[in-house]
């Protein structure tokens, strides 16, 4: 079992010719849908074959209605904080060239709670749980509430560092197993801590410079940097993970037909929780591989929750 602690939004889409500038009014084809990085995730989890639990706030509203028949739909088991704020929404401006204008509104995202996710105590010490996975578009302290209980239950923690702005405490850093920063957030996180990291110049650095980077990040745990395109890089520190693979390597992505790259980070993370928390013993980099592939399919399919894929979708398309 994959336990996600995150957030459920509800996704206001606009796409426009060009993004709006202060003032201005505009046009737009409109679509909703359901979003949140925590839910994205959740839904890849499940689809790629987890059981999940997804621990999550929700105000008392057409979205928190949303938000549970889509979890029943995906067979998410749903933990909710039932909060008086709304449901969580983004306002997303989407341009021709695929450049985004976001505009969040926490709403009862804001409201997940340490006591609330105290209550999964019960999930996390059953054997069966083998990942919590969270994200920063809720507050930290509910975060490092479940990585600590994570922790005392022996189950590892994958912390999605995103979006780049939001900060990660040092507790939260000392608690977390494996991160999944992309290049923006990889330097983010990295300059908040005082090193040098530029995304502009990471694509260049020889892997020895790489790893040593990831090193001061997670200095006890292990690092996947998403590369878009290009894959991934990975970084162990010393026995972490790592079994007979090296320390450090790169995991190419398969060529795909991408029309809509949105979500692929959490397709990413969502796959690499799920084939983490099967039983079984199955080299590091495997689990890499697959989420790799997962993540380039859905990058085939328009949509970021309801477009994930499922894992009979990534054997048929990548012959594995
Ligand atoms: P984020 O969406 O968080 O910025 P990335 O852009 O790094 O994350 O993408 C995450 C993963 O999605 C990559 O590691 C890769 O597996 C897959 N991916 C993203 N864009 C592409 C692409 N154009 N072609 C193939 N795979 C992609």
């Amino acid at each position: 079992r994959v336990i996600v602690v995150g957030s459920f939004n509800v996704d206001h889409v606009w796409s426009v010719a060009r993004l709006p500038r202060p003032g201005e009014t505009l046009a737009g084809e409109y679509g909703s849908g359901p979003g949140g990085k925590g839910f994205n995730q959740a839904v890849a989890a499940a689809r790629s074959g987890a059981a999940v639990r997804f621990a999550c706030a929700l105000g008392d509203d057409a979205g928190g209605q949303l938000a549970r028949a889509l979890a029943a739909d995906d067979g998410i088991a749903l933990h909710v904080l039932a909060s008086d704020a709304p449901t969580g929404t983004a306002g997303i401006y989407v341009d021709r060239d695929g450049r985004n204008s976001i505009v969040i509104g926490p709403g009862a995202n804001a409201a997940l709670s340490a006591d609330h996710v105290r209550e999964l105590g019960a999930d996390l010490a059953d054997a069966g749980t083998g990942v919590v996975l969270a994200q920063l578009e809720t507050p930290a302290e509910a975060i490092a509430t479940a990585f600590a209980l994570a922790r005392e239950h022996g189950v590892a923690t994958l912390l999605n560092p995103a979006p780049a702005d939001a900060e990660v405490t040092p507790g939260l850093w000392a608690l977390t197993d494996l991160t999944t920063p992309n290049e923006t957030e990889f330097c983010t996180q990295l300059q908040r801590l005082g090193h040098d990291a530029d995304p502009d110049t990471l694509a260049g650095l020889a892997d020895d410079d790489l790893h040593a980077l990831c090193r001061r990040l997670l200095p006890h745990g292990t690092v996947v940097i998403t590369l878009g395109a290009a894959g991934c890089f990975v970084s162990h520190a010393s026995g972490h993970l790592r079994g007979d693979g090296a320390a450090c390597y790169r995991q190419p992505a398969p060529r795909v037909e991408a029309i809509d790259t949105i979500g692929a980070g959490d397709a990413f993370n969502g796959a690499l929780a799920a084939s983490l928390a099967r039983a079984g013993e199955k080299p590091f980099a495997e689990h890499i591989a697959h989420a790799v592939r997962y993540a380039a399919l859905s990058t085939e399919r328009r949509g970021a929750a309801l477009a994930m894929p499922r894992a009979a979708d990534v054997a048929a398309r990548f012959d594995t």
